[in-house]
């Protein structure tokens, strides 16, 4: 059958690979209709994969950082030519708008910018620390490492793990999301055109079974994982019981607590946009808001905002049929619990695009911390709101979710906030910020049930995970004195 796209790859060794193997449909959410195919890899092209990124790995982790830097210094520029083309694959594949398909693009070149100054991070540390003795640590790489990414990214997550895992000397091998895999195949290419060496990066393309032979195979030193928490939790366990460095992004229920001293317009476009934005399917995203007071104003204010968004114009599709069910069946399990449904997102098509799926964004006020909209990740455009009285009562609800993501509070009080800053149990706090990514150089990461490991994943706290300290002592004067310290 003819697609849009031609077929997906594995990459490995500098090459796209023929595949004989098992194909899986891949799916525009955007229409409903097949636009590629993707190979289900078997535990043999893993294999492959990880011996070549091994035989990569000794000229590229032997080569100063400073070289290696230069490949990166390229592909940043060629991101920056390509945008229009990258950002159309993600468009085509996630069901994003252009405009957050290039908003993605963006940030990848941001990461890559940050990697590029990563010589001028891990300068190394000597001292003299005894007459005549030396003592020196450096960064060094860890080997093989693995980066499992979702859907909801496909360009933009990779970038949260490549650029930097690999300007420190590891090589890698990526398992992309197989419901958006043809971006990654677009990423190789371009790595290959800055002068990545072969073998460096590789793409592995499958399923959960690919995940766990990432998890056992001895040649792989690390994984890092973006995903679900369920899947988050199985990866970390699997990966760690195999004695491998973990670091595993889970799921996230993020929460805004809303003042009513919130400045109004500010207030409610942001939270809007926040819940609202690539349909929703941000582990940034807002999920539930705590209007502590009387905010009737902002709410009304927010439904404003949120009737000016038109799925199929500046709103994007959610990523399958069943993901457009979910979403739809905890709205409706909501209202029939007693809440109610403010600006309703259901049912909605778009003409021209009937097999597409979008859901529209939805608004649910008088939800209770019972229902199970409040308290599992929906991943729709959807934001519920819970009333309380107090800031008091808001604190306790947002530390009782399981998760641990990220956390907002809308107020003109600084006291208010800082309250929010010290109290809130979550890795990423926004003030007056619905959707609080830290940008480069500041490190991104949850807390709770959204991150299993130590590190966060990007920023220069990576640097920890991608690599392994190496403490070297010298002593080159023989007239130094000799003692059990030197
Ligand atoms: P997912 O967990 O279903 O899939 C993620 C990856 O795991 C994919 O590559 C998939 O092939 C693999 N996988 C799926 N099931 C598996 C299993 N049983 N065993 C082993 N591997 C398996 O997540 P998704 O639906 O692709 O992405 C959405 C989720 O990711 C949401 O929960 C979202 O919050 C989360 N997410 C979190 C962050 C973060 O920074 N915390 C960022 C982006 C997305």
């Amino acid at each position: 059958m003819e697609t849009k796209f031609s077929e997906v790859k594995n990459y490995v060794n500098g090459s796209f690979t023929a595949n004989g193997q098992d194909k899986m449909d891949v799916l525009s959410p955007l229409t409903g209709e097949v636009i590629s195919t993707m190979p289900l890899s078997t535990e043999k092209d893993l294999d492959d994969a990880v011996k070549a990124a091994e035989a990569a790995y000794p000229a590229w982790s032997g080569m100063p950082i400073k070289e290696r830097v230069q490949v990166f210094f390229k592909y940043k520029t060629l991101l920056e030519e390509n945008i229009e083309e990258l950002a159309t694959l993600i468009h085509e594949e996630n069901g994003k708008t252009i405009g957050e398909a290039k908003a993605e693009v963006e940030k990848s070149i941001e990461l890559t910018e940050f990697a590029c100054s990563m010589p001028q991070l891990i300068g190394g540390e000597v001292m003299e620390v005894s007459k005549g003795v030396e003592c020196r640590i450096e960064h060094k790489p860890l080997g093989v490492v693995a980066s499992i990414a979702p859907f909801n990214f496909p360009n933009m997550v990779p970038h949260w793990t490549l650029p930097n895992a690999l300007v420190l000397g590891n090589t890698m091998v990526l398992k992309p999301s197989e419901q958006v895999p043809i971006s990654a195949n677009r990423i190789a290419e371009l790595l290959k055109e800055a002068g990545l060496p072969d073998g460096v990066f590789n793409i592995v393309n499958g399923d959960k079974a690919i995940v766990e032979a990432i998890c056992k195979n001895p040649g792989i030193k690390a994984v890092s994982f973006v995903g679900s928490t369920k899947v988050a939790q199985i990866v970390y366990k699997a990966a760690t019981g195999t004695l491998k460095r973990c670091v595993a992004l889970g799921g996230a229920k993020n929460h805004l607590l809303v003042l009513p001293d919130a400045h109004l317009d500010m207030t409610a476009s942001n939270v809007v946009a926040s819940m609202s934005g690539c349909a929703g399917q941000r582990c940034m995203a807002a999920a539930q808001m705590i209007g502590i007071g009387p905010v009737d104003h902002i709410v009304e204010k927010m439904c404003e905002e949120a009737r000016k968004i038109i799925p199929g114009e500046n709103l994007g599709s959610v990523i399958s049929k069943q993901a457009k069910e979910r979403i739809e069946r905890y709205i409706t399990d909501a209202e029939n619990a007693g809440a109610k449904v403010l600006v309703d997102g259901r049912g909605c098509t778009v003409e021209g695009k009937e097999g597409g799926f979008y859901v529209g964004p939805t608004i649910i006020d008088h939800v209770t911390p019972d229902m199970a909209i409040s308290k599992e990740e929906v991943f729709g455009p959807v934001v519920s709101i819970i009333r309380t009285k107090d800031l008091d009562e808001a604190i306790d609800l947002e530390n009782s979710s399981p998760y641990g993501n990220a956390a907002a509070v809308f107020t003109q009080s600084g006291g208010l906030a800082r309250q929010v800053m010290d109290r809130a149990s979550a890795g990423m706090i926004g003030v007056n910020i619905g959707v609080p990514v830290p940008r480069e150089p500041f490190s991104f990461g949850g807390w709770n049930d959204s991150k299993f490991g130590v590190c966060d994943i990007t920023g220069k706290s990576s640097i920890e995970f991608w690599t392994q300290l190496k403490k070297t002592t010298t002593k080159w004067n023989p007239d130094a004195k000799t003692n059990w310290m030197s």
